[in-house]
Protein backbone atom coordinates (compact mmCIF):
# COMPACT_ATOMS: atom_id res chain seq x y z
CA UNK A 1 0.00 0.00 0.00
CA UNK A 2 1.51 3.21 -0.89
CA UNK A 3 0.85 6.29 0.52
CA UNK A 4 -1.19 9.88 -0.88
CA UNK A 5 2.60 11.61 -1.13
CA UNK A 6 4.17 8.07 -3.02
CA UNK A 7 1.41 8.34 -5.87
CA UNK A 8 2.01 12.21 -6.08
CA UNK A 9 5.54 11.98 -6.42
CA UNK A 10 5.43 9.01 -8.61
CA UNK A 11 2.79 8.80 -10.30
CA UNK A 12 0.77 5.71 -11.93
CA UNK A 13 4.68 3.73 -12.34
CA UNK A 14 3.82 2.88 -8.99
CA UNK A 15 1.28 0.36 -10.36
CA UNK A 16 4.29 -1.63 -12.12
CA UNK A 17 6.21 -4.24 -10.71
CA UNK A 18 9.27 -2.91 -8.09
CA UNK A 19 11.52 -5.56 -7.70
CA UNK A 20 14.27 -4.24 -5.19
CA UNK A 21 15.98 -5.94 -2.61
CA UNK A 22 14.99 -4.74 0.49
CA UNK A 23 18.65 -4.99 1.41
CA UNK A 24 19.84 -2.54 -1.05
CA UNK A 25 19.79 0.12 0.76
CA UNK A 26 22.04 -1.05 3.51
CA UNK A 27 24.91 -1.59 1.08
CA UNK A 28 27.83 0.57 0.85
CA UNK A 29 29.12 -1.02 -2.51
CA UNK A 30 26.44 -1.59 -5.54
CA UNK A 31 27.12 -2.66 -8.70
CA UNK A 32 24.42 -1.85 -11.55
CA UNK A 33 25.10 -4.17 -15.08
CA UNK A 34 23.86 -2.32 -17.91
CA UNK A 35 25.01 1.51 -18.33
CA UNK A 36 21.78 2.71 -20.29
CA UNK A 37 19.43 5.11 -19.25
CA UNK A 38 18.56 2.90 -16.06
CA UNK A 39 21.79 2.22 -14.70
CA UNK A 40 23.37 5.64 -15.32
CA UNK A 41 20.40 7.42 -13.79
CA UNK A 42 19.99 4.92 -10.67
CA UNK A 43 24.02 5.55 -10.26
CA UNK A 44 23.67 9.37 -10.61
CA UNK A 45 20.90 9.61 -8.35
CA UNK A 46 22.26 7.47 -5.85
CA UNK A 47 25.62 8.99 -6.05
CA UNK A 48 24.66 12.53 -5.50
CA UNK A 49 22.75 11.70 -2.27
CA UNK A 50 25.14 9.58 -0.83
CA UNK A 51 29.04 9.87 -1.31
CA UNK A 52 29.51 7.22 1.30
CA UNK A 53 28.15 4.34 -1.25
CA UNK A 54 30.38 3.56 -3.61
CA UNK A 55 28.87 2.16 -7.64
CA UNK A 56 30.20 -0.04 -9.79
CA UNK A 57 28.69 0.67 -13.14
CA UNK A 58 29.56 -2.83 -15.54
CA UNK A 59 28.95 -2.18 -19.32
CA UNK A 60 29.51 -4.52 -22.25
CA UNK A 61 29.67 -2.55 -24.90
CA UNK A 62 32.69 0.27 -25.35
CA UNK A 63 30.25 3.18 -24.62
CA UNK A 64 27.14 4.06 -22.10
CA UNK A 65 23.94 5.39 -23.18
CA UNK A 66 22.72 1.94 -23.97
CA UNK A 67 19.82 2.09 -26.95
CA UNK A 68 20.04 5.92 -26.58
CA UNK A 69 22.22 7.54 -29.21
CA UNK A 70 21.63 10.78 -31.14
CA UNK A 71 22.98 11.06 -34.97
CA UNK A 72 24.56 14.49 -35.51
CA UNK A 73 25.51 15.77 -39.65
CA UNK A 74 26.30 19.05 -39.75
CA UNK A 75 22.61 21.05 -38.71
CA UNK A 76 20.85 17.59 -38.66
CA UNK A 77 20.09 15.86 -35.75
CA UNK A 78 18.21 13.12 -35.26
CA UNK A 79 17.90 10.30 -32.55
CA UNK A 80 18.43 6.96 -32.83
CA UNK A 81 16.17 5.62 -29.95
CA UNK A 82 13.86 7.95 -27.59
CA UNK A 83 13.61 11.94 -29.26
CA UNK A 84 11.29 13.37 -26.56
CA UNK A 85 9.51 12.35 -22.86
CA UNK A 86 5.83 12.46 -21.74
CA UNK A 87 5.59 14.53 -18.64
CA UNK A 88 6.49 12.72 -15.59
CA UNK A 89 7.83 14.88 -12.84
CA UNK A 90 10.55 12.28 -11.80
CA UNK A 91 11.93 13.28 -14.98
CA UNK A 92 11.96 17.02 -14.59
CA UNK A 93 13.89 16.57 -11.51
CA UNK A 94 16.75 14.74 -13.17
CA UNK A 95 16.52 17.35 -15.92
CA UNK A 96 16.92 19.75 -12.94
CA UNK A 97 19.85 18.25 -11.05
CA UNK A 98 21.66 17.66 -13.86
CA UNK A 99 21.76 21.41 -14.66
CA UNK A 100 19.88 20.66 -18.58
CA UNK A 101 17.00 23.11 -17.75
CA UNK A 102 17.90 25.58 -20.99
CA UNK A 103 18.43 22.38 -22.86
CA UNK A 104 14.77 21.44 -21.83
CA UNK A 105 12.28 22.37 -23.61
CA UNK A 106 8.51 21.78 -24.63
CA UNK A 107 7.86 20.10 -28.11
CA UNK A 108 6.11 22.49 -30.66
CA UNK A 109 1.94 22.26 -29.75
CA UNK A 110 1.92 22.54 -33.44
CA UNK A 111 3.26 19.04 -34.29
CA UNK A 112 0.77 17.28 -32.36
CA UNK A 113 -1.37 15.55 -34.95
CA UNK A 114 -0.53 12.04 -35.91
CA UNK A 115 -2.28 10.00 -38.42
CA UNK A 116 -2.31 6.02 -38.95
CA UNK A 117 -2.18 4.92 -42.91
CA UNK A 118 -3.33 1.69 -44.22
CA UNK A 119 -1.18 1.84 -47.43
CA UNK A 120 -3.84 3.84 -49.12
CA UNK A 121 -5.05 6.80 -47.19
CA UNK A 122 -4.33 8.26 -43.19
CA UNK A 123 -6.70 8.93 -40.94
CA UNK A 124 -6.34 11.23 -38.35
CA UNK A 125 -5.97 9.45 -34.49
CA UNK A 126 -7.50 11.26 -32.10
CA UNK A 127 -9.90 10.60 -28.91
CA UNK A 128 -12.62 10.52 -31.71
CA UNK A 129 -10.79 7.27 -32.87
CA UNK A 130 -11.69 5.56 -29.76
CA UNK A 131 -15.24 6.93 -30.28
CA UNK A 132 -15.23 5.36 -33.79
CA UNK A 133 -14.94 1.93 -31.87
CA UNK A 134 -18.33 2.94 -30.00
CA UNK A 135 -18.47 3.43 -26.00
CA UNK A 136 -20.13 0.48 -25.18
CA UNK A 137 -17.47 -1.92 -26.99
CA UNK A 138 -14.87 -0.28 -25.50
CA UNK A 139 -15.80 0.04 -22.28
CA UNK A 140 -16.82 -4.36 -22.49
CA UNK A 141 -13.55 -4.79 -23.57
CA UNK A 142 -11.37 -2.82 -21.08
CA UNK A 143 -13.64 -4.50 -18.45
CA UNK A 144 -12.57 -7.65 -19.76
CA UNK A 145 -9.20 -6.78 -19.86
CA UNK A 146 -9.03 -6.03 -16.33
CA UNK A 147 -9.26 -9.72 -15.09
CA UNK A 148 -5.78 -9.53 -16.36
CA UNK A 149 -3.27 -11.01 -18.87
CA UNK A 150 -4.52 -10.15 -21.84
CA UNK A 151 -3.42 -8.01 -24.98
CA UNK A 152 -3.93 -4.66 -26.27
CA UNK A 153 -5.73 -6.29 -28.97
CA UNK A 154 -8.40 -6.98 -26.54
CA UNK A 155 -8.10 -4.22 -24.81
CA UNK A 156 -8.62 -2.11 -27.85
CA UNK A 157 -11.20 -3.80 -29.82
CA UNK A 158 -10.29 -1.88 -33.30
CA UNK A 159 -7.04 -4.03 -35.19
CA UNK A 160 -6.07 -0.45 -37.37
CA UNK A 161 -5.88 1.46 -34.08
CA UNK A 162 -4.78 -0.57 -31.24
CA UNK A 163 -1.66 -1.91 -33.84
CA UNK A 164 -0.76 1.46 -34.40
CA UNK A 165 -0.74 2.54 -30.69
CA UNK A 166 1.66 -0.47 -29.81
CA UNK A 167 3.87 0.03 -33.64
CA UNK A 168 4.42 3.24 -32.08
CA UNK A 169 5.45 3.03 -28.38
CA UNK A 170 7.12 -1.41 -28.99
CA UNK A 171 6.63 -1.71 -32.80
CA UNK A 172 4.77 -5.08 -32.31
CA UNK A 173 1.34 -5.60 -33.31
CA UNK A 174 -1.58 -5.79 -30.38
CA UNK A 175 -1.74 -9.43 -30.36
CA UNK A 176 1.95 -9.51 -29.42
CA UNK A 177 1.83 -7.17 -26.61
CA UNK A 178 0.63 -7.29 -22.60
CA UNK A 179 -2.52 -4.67 -22.13
CA UNK A 180 -1.41 -4.36 -18.57
CA UNK A 181 2.16 -3.25 -19.27
CA UNK A 182 1.27 -0.76 -21.85
CA UNK A 183 -1.82 0.29 -20.14
CA UNK A 184 -2.02 -0.20 -16.78
CA UNK A 185 -3.80 2.48 -15.02
CA UNK A 186 -6.43 1.72 -17.89
CA UNK A 187 -6.55 -2.28 -17.01
CA UNK A 188 -6.02 -1.16 -13.57
CA UNK A 189 -3.39 -3.44 -13.04
CA UNK A 190 -0.91 -3.14 -9.69
CA UNK A 191 -1.38 -0.91 -6.62
CA UNK A 192 -4.57 0.75 -6.03
CA UNK A 193 -4.44 4.68 -5.62
CA UNK A 194 -5.43 5.88 -2.30
CA UNK A 195 -8.06 8.10 -4.12
CA UNK A 196 -9.15 8.97 -7.62
CA UNK A 197 -6.46 8.73 -10.37
CA UNK A 198 -7.33 12.50 -11.89
CA UNK A 199 -7.01 13.85 -8.28
CA UNK A 200 -3.85 12.31 -7.60
CA UNK A 201 -2.78 13.55 -11.64
CA UNK A 202 -4.24 17.24 -10.45
CA UNK A 203 -1.67 17.46 -7.12
CA UNK A 204 1.39 16.01 -9.48
CA UNK A 205 1.05 18.67 -11.74
CA UNK A 206 1.99 21.30 -9.48
CA UNK A 207 5.22 19.31 -8.60
CA UNK A 208 6.90 20.05 -11.74
CA UNK A 209 9.87 21.89 -11.53
CA UNK A 210 11.29 24.23 -14.71
CA UNK A 211 8.17 24.44 -15.89
CA UNK A 212 4.98 22.74 -16.25
CA UNK A 213 3.94 21.34 -19.08
CA UNK A 214 0.41 21.09 -20.94
CA UNK A 215 -1.71 18.24 -21.30
CA UNK A 216 -0.85 15.46 -23.82
CA UNK A 217 2.30 17.31 -24.55
CA UNK A 218 5.55 16.19 -25.25
CA UNK A 219 9.36 17.78 -24.01
CA UNK A 220 13.06 16.85 -25.45
CA UNK A 221 16.40 18.30 -25.59
CA UNK A 222 18.46 20.85 -27.63
CA UNK A 223 21.16 18.25 -29.51
CA UNK A 224 18.96 15.06 -28.83
CA UNK A 225 18.52 12.47 -26.20
CA UNK A 226 21.95 12.16 -26.02
CA UNK A 227 22.29 15.37 -24.10
CA UNK A 228 20.64 14.06 -21.39
CA UNK A 229 23.16 10.94 -21.38
CA UNK A 230 26.17 12.82 -22.20
CA UNK A 231 25.78 15.17 -19.35
CA UNK A 232 24.94 12.72 -16.81
CA UNK A 233 28.07 10.80 -18.12
CA UNK A 234 30.10 13.33 -17.47
CA UNK A 235 29.01 14.04 -14.23
CA UNK A 236 29.40 10.47 -13.05
CA UNK A 237 33.17 10.45 -14.40
CA UNK A 238 33.72 13.06 -12.08
CA UNK A 239 32.05 11.51 -8.98
CA UNK A 240 34.80 10.25 -7.00
CA UNK A 241 32.43 6.82 -6.10
CA UNK A 242 31.73 6.15 -9.23
CA UNK A 243 33.42 3.91 -11.02
CA UNK A 244 32.87 2.55 -14.76
CA UNK A 245 33.70 -0.44 -16.32
CA UNK A 246 33.59 -0.91 -20.25
CA UNK A 247 33.80 -4.17 -22.50
CA UNK A 248 33.03 -5.59 -19.27
CA UNK A 249 29.75 -8.61 -18.93
CA UNK A 250 28.47 -10.34 -16.38
CA UNK A 251 26.21 -13.61 -17.24
CA UNK A 252 23.85 -13.81 -14.06
CA UNK A 253 23.58 -11.10 -10.82
CA UNK A 254 25.92 -13.87 -8.72
CA UNK A 255 28.76 -13.75 -10.96
CA UNK A 256 28.72 -9.77 -10.55
CA UNK A 257 28.48 -10.32 -6.72
CA UNK A 258 31.09 -12.94 -6.83
CA UNK A 259 33.50 -10.84 -8.75
CA UNK A 260 32.63 -7.43 -6.73
CA UNK A 261 32.83 -9.45 -3.55
CA UNK A 262 29.45 -8.12 -2.33
CA UNK A 263 26.25 -9.88 -1.57
CA UNK A 264 23.35 -10.38 -4.39
CA UNK A 265 21.45 -7.64 -2.43
CA UNK A 266 23.98 -4.98 -3.67
CA UNK A 267 23.37 -5.96 -7.99
CA UNK A 268 21.34 -3.73 -9.31
CA UNK A 269 20.60 -5.75 -12.65
CA UNK A 270 19.45 -3.29 -15.55
CA UNK A 271 20.39 -5.77 -18.51
CA UNK A 272 18.33 -8.45 -20.39
CA UNK A 273 18.56 -11.56 -18.38
CA UNK A 274 16.71 -14.51 -19.02
CA UNK A 275 16.01 -14.98 -22.82
CA UNK A 276 12.31 -14.84 -23.34
CA UNK A 277 10.36 -13.97 -27.04
CA UNK A 278 12.68 -12.67 -28.95
CA UNK A 279 13.23 -8.64 -29.62
CA UNK A 280 12.19 -6.85 -32.02
CA UNK A 281 14.50 -5.33 -34.32
CA UNK A 282 14.35 -2.09 -36.25
CA UNK A 283 16.26 -0.13 -38.70
CA UNK A 284 16.68 3.47 -38.12
CA UNK A 285 16.91 5.58 -41.29
CA UNK A 286 16.92 9.74 -41.04
CA UNK A 287 15.78 11.14 -44.29
CA UNK A 288 15.89 15.07 -44.73
CA UNK A 289 14.42 17.28 -47.99
CA UNK A 290 14.07 20.48 -49.27
CA UNK A 291 11.20 21.94 -47.79
CA UNK A 292 9.24 22.69 -50.75
CA UNK A 293 9.59 19.31 -51.64
CA UNK A 294 7.74 18.03 -48.97
CA UNK A 295 4.75 20.98 -48.66
CA UNK A 296 2.35 18.34 -48.95
CA UNK A 297 3.38 16.56 -46.40
CA UNK A 298 1.03 18.12 -43.08
CA UNK A 299 2.78 19.78 -40.28
CA UNK A 300 2.64 17.00 -37.50
CA UNK A 301 4.17 14.14 -34.86
CA UNK A 302 3.98 11.18 -37.25
CA UNK A 303 2.40 8.43 -39.04
CA UNK A 304 2.25 4.83 -37.65
CA UNK A 305 1.97 2.19 -40.63
CA UNK A 306 0.21 -0.58 -39.59
CA UNK A 307 -0.17 -2.85 -42.30
CA UNK A 308 2.42 -5.42 -42.79
CA UNK A 309 2.93 -5.54 -46.34
CA UNK A 310 4.76 -2.03 -46.47
CA UNK A 311 8.10 -2.24 -44.79
CA UNK A 312 8.26 1.10 -43.01
CA UNK A 313 6.09 1.23 -39.19
CA UNK A 314 6.51 4.83 -38.58
CA UNK A 315 7.31 7.80 -40.43
CA UNK A 316 7.92 10.62 -37.26
CA UNK A 317 8.79 14.17 -38.21
CA UNK A 318 11.86 14.98 -36.66
CA UNK A 319 12.06 18.73 -37.39
CA UNK A 320 8.39 19.70 -36.88
CA UNK A 321 8.29 18.08 -33.44
CA UNK A 322 10.88 19.19 -31.62
CA UNK A 323 11.41 23.08 -29.86
CA UNK A 324 15.35 22.82 -30.82
CA UNK A 325 16.30 22.66 -34.07
CA UNK A 326 16.68 19.12 -36.00
CA UNK A 327 17.54 20.04 -39.91
CA UNK A 328 19.05 23.32 -41.55
CA UNK A 329 16.52 26.21 -41.95
CA UNK A 330 14.77 25.35 -45.34
CA UNK A 331 14.78 21.42 -44.81
CA UNK A 332 12.90 19.22 -42.92
CA UNK A 333 13.49 15.94 -41.16
CA UNK A 334 12.21 12.79 -41.21
CA UNK A 335 12.59 9.29 -38.97
CA UNK A 336 11.15 6.64 -40.78
CA UNK A 337 11.54 2.95 -38.61
CA UNK A 338 11.65 -0.03 -40.65
CA UNK A 339 11.19 -3.74 -38.59
CA UNK A 340 13.20 -6.24 -39.48
CA UNK A 341 10.10 -8.79 -39.41
CA UNK A 342 8.28 -6.99 -42.29
CA UNK A 343 11.66 -5.46 -44.28
CA UNK A 344 14.12 -7.72 -46.39
CA UNK A 345 17.18 -5.50 -45.60
CA UNK A 346 17.22 -3.29 -49.03
CA UNK A 347 17.15 0.28 -48.50
CA UNK A 348 15.88 0.63 -52.27
CA UNK A 349 12.58 -0.60 -50.44
CA UNK A 350 12.27 2.15 -47.61
CA UNK A 351 13.63 4.87 -50.33
CA UNK A 352 10.08 3.37 -52.15
CA UNK A 353 8.57 3.77 -48.85
CA UNK A 354 9.49 7.60 -48.50
CA UNK A 355 8.35 8.19 -52.22
CA UNK A 356 5.14 6.87 -51.24
CA UNK A 357 4.30 8.65 -47.80
CA UNK A 358 6.70 11.91 -48.16
CA UNK A 359 7.98 12.90 -51.42
CA UNK A 360 8.14 12.15 -54.97
CA UNK A 361 11.65 14.02 -55.35
CA UNK A 362 15.01 12.52 -54.01
CA UNK A 363 15.73 13.50 -49.81
CA UNK A 364 18.83 15.43 -49.70
CA UNK A 365 20.15 13.24 -46.76
CA UNK A 366 19.55 9.53 -46.59
CA UNK A 367 20.97 7.60 -43.41
CA UNK A 368 20.45 4.50 -41.72
CA UNK A 369 21.22 5.86 -38.28
CA UNK A 370 21.25 2.29 -36.12
CA UNK A 371 19.54 -0.87 -35.72
CA UNK A 372 18.06 -1.58 -32.60
CA UNK A 373 15.96 -4.63 -30.43
CA UNK A 374 12.78 -3.55 -28.32
CA UNK A 375 12.01 -6.01 -25.44
CA UNK A 376 9.03 -7.76 -26.53
CA UNK A 377 6.04 -7.98 -23.84
CA UNK A 378 3.69 -10.82 -24.70
CA UNK A 379 0.47 -10.91 -22.94
CA UNK A 380 0.35 -12.04 -19.70
CA UNK A 381 4.13 -10.70 -18.95
CA UNK A 382 3.51 -8.08 -15.90
CA UNK A 383 1.37 -11.02 -14.23
CA UNK A 384 4.48 -13.52 -14.45
CA UNK A 385 7.11 -10.91 -13.13
CA UNK A 386 4.87 -9.59 -10.43
CA UNK A 387 5.39 -12.96 -8.77
CA UNK A 388 9.13 -12.98 -8.67
CA UNK A 389 10.74 -12.39 -6.09
CA UNK A 390 14.41 -12.50 -6.87
CA UNK A 391 17.22 -11.55 -4.06
CA UNK A 392 18.92 -8.83 -6.64
CA UNK A 393 17.32 -5.65 -7.65
CA UNK A 394 15.60 -5.66 -11.58
CA UNK A 395 15.08 -1.95 -13.03
CA UNK A 396 15.12 -0.51 -16.65
CA UNK A 397 12.97 -1.51 -19.87
CA UNK A 398 14.38 -4.59 -20.16
CA UNK A 399 12.49 -5.76 -17.23
CA UNK A 400 9.10 -3.72 -16.19
CA UNK A 401 8.58 -0.30 -18.20
CA UNK A 402 9.43 0.55 -22.02
CA UNK A 403 9.34 4.14 -21.47
CA UNK A 404 11.70 6.78 -20.21
CA UNK A 405 9.55 8.04 -17.78
CA UNK A 406 9.20 4.40 -15.96
CA UNK A 407 12.61 4.12 -16.28
CA UNK A 408 13.88 7.85 -14.52
CA UNK A 409 10.95 7.48 -12.17
CA UNK A 410 12.48 3.90 -10.57
CA UNK A 411 15.77 5.28 -10.41
CA UNK A 412 14.50 8.05 -8.64
CA UNK A 413 12.04 5.26 -6.51
CA UNK A 414 15.43 3.58 -5.40
CA UNK A 415 17.55 6.35 -4.59
CA UNK A 416 14.70 7.79 -2.27
CA UNK A 417 15.18 4.74 -0.45
CA UNK A 418 18.81 5.61 0.39
C1 LIG B 1 13.63 3.03 -31.52
C2 LIG B 1 13.26 3.33 -30.10
C3 LIG B 1 12.37 4.36 -29.85
C4 LIG B 1 12.02 4.68 -28.53
N1 LIG B 1 11.14 5.70 -28.32
C5 LIG B 1 10.81 6.03 -27.07
C6 LIG B 1 9.95 7.13 -26.83
O1 LIG B 1 9.48 7.81 -27.74
N2 LIG B 1 9.64 7.45 -25.54
C7 LIG B 1 10.17 6.75 -24.48
O2 LIG B 1 9.89 7.11 -23.32
N3 LIG B 1 11.02 5.71 -24.68
C8 LIG B 1 11.33 5.32 -25.93
N4 LIG B 1 12.19 4.28 -26.14
C9 LIG B 1 12.64 3.49 -25.00
C10 LIG B 1 13.83 4.08 -24.23
O3 LIG B 1 14.86 4.37 -25.13
C11 LIG B 1 14.23 3.06 -23.16
O4 LIG B 1 13.17 2.97 -22.21
C12 LIG B 1 15.49 3.38 -22.36
O5 LIG B 1 16.48 4.00 -23.11
C13 LIG B 1 15.97 2.06 -21.76
O6 LIG B 1 17.12 2.23 -20.97
P1 LIG B 1 17.70 0.98 -20.15
O7 LIG B 1 18.89 1.43 -19.46
O8 LIG B 1 16.60 0.37 -19.36
O9 LIG B 1 18.04 -0.14 -21.24
P2 LIG B 1 19.20 -0.21 -22.34
O10 LIG B 1 19.37 1.09 -23.01
O11 LIG B 1 18.87 -1.41 -23.16
O12 LIG B 1 20.52 -0.47 -21.48
C14 LIG B 1 20.94 -1.73 -21.06
C15 LIG B 1 22.47 -1.72 -21.08
O13 LIG B 1 22.94 -2.97 -20.58
C16 LIG B 1 24.06 -3.37 -21.36
N5 LIG B 1 24.19 -4.82 -21.19
C17 LIG B 1 23.39 -5.77 -21.73
N6 LIG B 1 23.76 -6.99 -21.30
C18 LIG B 1 24.81 -6.79 -20.45
C19 LIG B 1 25.62 -7.66 -19.67
N7 LIG B 1 25.41 -8.98 -19.69
N8 LIG B 1 26.62 -7.13 -18.91
C20 LIG B 1 26.83 -5.78 -18.90
N9 LIG B 1 26.08 -4.92 -19.63
C21 LIG B 1 25.09 -5.41 -20.39
C22 LIG B 1 23.69 -2.93 -22.75
O14 LIG B 1 24.80 -2.86 -23.60
C23 LIG B 1 23.05 -1.57 -22.47
O15 LIG B 1 24.00 -0.54 -22.48
C24 LIG B 1 12.58 3.94 -27.45
C25 LIG B 1 13.51 2.92 -27.71
C26 LIG B 1 13.83 2.61 -29.02
C27 LIG B 1 14.85 1.52 -29.29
Amino acid sequence: MYSLEQWVRYGDEIRRPFHVNPNLPKSTRIVIVGGGLSGLSTAFLIARKRQDVSIEIIEKENRLGGVIDTWRSDEWCCDVAVNATRPHPSVWRLVKYLGLEKEFSQSRPEARKRWIHDGNQARRLSPISALKIGPIRLARSVKKARKGGRSVMDLIPDKEVADALTLGVVNDVAINVDADFLFPTLTRFGAKPPKRWSGIKKEMMRTFPIFTPTKNSMSSFEGGMSTLTEKMITLLMQMSNVNISLNTRFKTPSEAANHFNVEQSSVIWTAPLDVREPDNKISVFAVGYNESDVESVETGYGTLIPNSDIPVSGILHESDIHSSRRAPDGFRLFRIMAPHSRWDGEQAEIRKSAKQFLSDRDPVIFELIGVRSIPAYRPGYMERISNKNPNYSRLGWNFSGVSITHVICEAERVSDLF
